[in-house]
């Protein structure tokens, strides 16, 4: 079957000026030829530390952000070459939760308004089936139709986050992307966050990208993963195999990072040492190979394709494969 979404050669870059008329002098490229695919009702999780591109990949999906190149298939159908009429119809069937809901929550606004907001953008149904659907949509959340009269600062940070996914569940899209839903959060409340999306899920038949930068968060929720670093996908996998026998040097230093409750459970990779480097200027080669404890001698001039060295797996490591491009900016 036709993956739900196919995301083919994505890349963003923007533009670095310098002087007082502001000469284009290179690029930073915040995605850099990332591929990947959804099939219906999956989940995939995103994971990366900020500035890998993660949630620029989320947004240029939508084109929320106009991608530089690359393309995007939603049902087989090519958003990036959509009308600005047909993307907006597609956007009732692509969804975004945001990592800090009281931003993205109109704080002049009452709940009622806000939830149904996007039903009118839409032309979606009259008063009374709007204030019905937002009713049921709190209740889905695990509020109540009452707290539609409320204002965004009444609610606590938990709250307002349920209340960004009753919004971005209006529409009934097919897919969310949620771009680090929980990183705001307490802990003791990600959990039920995370829940609640895991049921939500079920219920709605829906798929979801979720952004994260750690690995733990996304363990659960995922069915596949992708590590990005400095705008490229360096490992894609099942989760299982991702987290059991994770192959790129940076995914398993991210893991070793992930407490883990099983003490027998211990790995003999290093941690993470040194700064990322700046998305403006990238080390050639492997973009990783300044924080590698496996450098290799021609790491440093090779740039690792993304390639499936086990069914399912994907590395972008010269560990595992020969593969590389000479492409070395
Ligand atoms: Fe490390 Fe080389 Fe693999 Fe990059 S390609 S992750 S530097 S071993
Ligand atoms: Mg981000």
């Amino acid at each position: 079957t036709e993956p739900l979404l196919k995301v083919k050669g994505l890349k963003k870059y923007f533009p670095i000026k310098a002087g007082v008329i502001g000469r284009r002098v290179g690029d930073v490229k915040a995605v850099d030829d990332v591929s990947f695919e959804i099939m219906e009702g999956e989940t995939l999780g995103i994971v990366g530390e900020s500035g890998c591109g993660k949630s620029t990949t989320g947004r240029s999906i939508m084109r929320l952000i106009e991608p530089t190149a690359g393309e995007v298939y939603f049902e087989g159908k090519n958003v990036s070459t959509m009308s600005k009429e047909e993307l907006r119809k597609a956007r009732r069937d692509i969804q975004m939760v945001f990592q800090d809901p009281y931003a993205s929550l109109n704080p002049r606004h009452n709940i009622q308004k806000i939830l149904e907001e996007p039903l009118k953008v839409h032309g979606i149904g009259n008063d009374k089936e709007r204030k019905e659907k937002v009713a049921k949509l709190l209740e889905i959340v695990g509020l109540s139709s009452y707290h539609a009269s409320r204002y965004p600062h009444q609610f606590s940070g938990g709250q307002r986050q349920r209340i960004g996914i009753a919004r971005a569940l209006m529409t009934n899209p097919k897919l969310i992307i949620a771009d680090e839903p929980v990183s705001a959060l307490d802990v003791s409340i990600q959990a039920q966050v995370l829940n609640l999306m895991k049921d939500l899920q079920q219920e709605l038949k829906l798929t979801y990208i979720f952004i994260a930068h750690d690995l733990g968060v996304v363990r659960h929720i995922s069915d596949r993963v992708g590590v990005m670093y400095l705008g490229k996908m360096i490992e894609i996998s099942e989760s299982e195999a991702l987290y059991e026998k994770p192959l790129h040097p940076y995914t398993q230093a991210l893991l070793a990072a992930v407490p883990v409750p099983d003490p027998d459970f211990m790995r003999e990779t290093q941690l993470l040492t040194g700064d990322i480097p700046s998305p403006a200027n990238p080390p050639t080669g492997c973009a990783f190979h300044t924080r590698c404890p496996l450098k290799m001698e021609h790491c440093d001039q090779r740039v690792p394709l993304l390639i499936e060295v086990e069914p399912g797996h994907s590395v972008a490591c010269h560990l595992y494969t020969e593969a590389f491009s000479n492409d070395n900016k």
